[in-house]
């Protein structure tokens, strides 16, 4: 039998009102993410993908209307308009994790008190400060002092370890890691990514890994699902999507990826994400595609399972030619 899913989404649906017209921002969003597995979503700026995971733990912003979809974890299912349900998975293992922890740190706290905070939800408070130090340790910040130093005063590779360590400390199934490694240079962005992977097998912990950084997934995740204008266009195991590439932003992404094994000139995508009213039916990806057909226009291709995973493209349609 096939492990059952920690975490999932199903058809997550989000508008909003803009310039008078109602855009649907996420349409159909569905995720799976199994016990210790770390599942990348990926795309640009604008692709939904934060807005998706946020909603998913009910802290969507209030002038979103969360229209349709239902979300599963650790056997609880909330709608996915029930922000009040999806808020108590905080409390209920599943953790945050943004990028630029520094700002996300309160200033006025050191950062042994903003963990040992964390962990007063659900410790007796004389034995914070001692789990604080244990977490910090685990976390690699093992500098006797750093517990009582001031965000201002630390490194943003410590930062995000203290970040790391309040994510830790409310003892998380699922993390949701959003871009967690983008302030950082590329040394303390892998020494972080390693030690996350360490954390998925010794504690079986899952992470999504929200990133605009196809390199990233490719390196650290089993599966993932590909965002563009809101929508799904191409998903599966990491080797599949990676060894037959069908959608043409996913080859674009991957085009656009540096090589330093296998130099290539470098292709940036064209154009910006679609951001066009969502009652007009057609492949938001036209305008930027050099596919496009006026078949393209007819109404949303529908997501199609070929090569091992699935694929939003008419051009994998049993009529293509
Ligand atoms: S459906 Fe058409 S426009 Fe959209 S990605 Fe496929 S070929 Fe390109």
């Amino acid at each position: 039998m096939s492990d059952p899913a920690l975490f999932e989404m199903r058809d997550l649906t989000i508008e909003t009102v803009r310039d008078g017209h109602r855009r649907r921002i996420v349409e159909g969003m569905s995720l799976s993410v199994r016990h210790g597995e770390i599942y990348g979503l990926v795309g640009e700026s604008g692709s939904g993908k934060s807005i998706s995971m946020m909603a998913s733990v009910g802290l969507a912003a209030a002038s979103l209307d969360i229209t349709a979809g239902d979300v599963s974890f650790a056997g609880r299912r909330f709608a996915a308009s029930d922000r009040r349900g999806l808020r108590s998975n905080l409390s209920h293992g599943v953790s945050l994790l943004f990028q630029n922890a520094k700002g996300a740190l309160s200033p006025f706290l050191t950062t042994g008190a903003q963990v040992e905070r964390v962990l007063a939800g659900r410790l007796p408070k004389s034995t914070c400060r001692r789990e604080a130090i244990e977490l910090f340790r685990v976390c690699g910040l093992n500098h006797a002092d750093l517990a009582d130093k001031y965000p201002h005063q630390i490194s943003g590779g410590q930062a995000q370890r203290v970040a790391m360590a309040c994510a830790l400390a409310t003892e998380p199934r699922l993390l949701i890691a959003d871009e967690p490694t983008t302030a950082l240079d590329v040394t303390t962005e892998r020494e972080l990514l390693r030690f996350l992977t360490r954390l998925c097998r010794e504690r079986d912990l899952a992470i999504v890994l929200i990133a605009h950084n196809l390199s990233l997934v490719a390196e650290y995740c089993s599966g993932l699902t590909i965002l563009h204008a809101g929508q799904i266009v191409e998903r599966g195991p990491l080797a599949s999507v990676f060894a037959e590439p069908l959608h043409p932003y996913t080859r674009g992404l991957i085009a656009a990826v540096p090589d330093v094994d296998a130099p290539h000139e470098l292709e940036p995508l064209a154009g910006s994400v679609w951001g066009g009213r969502s009652d007009i039916e057609r492949c938001r990806f036209s305008h930027r595609c050099p596919f496009a057909q006026p078949d393209c226009e007819a109404g949303v291709p529908a997501l199609l399972p070929r090569a091992g995973h699935e694929v939003r493209c008419i051009l994998y349609r049993e009529d293509a030619t």
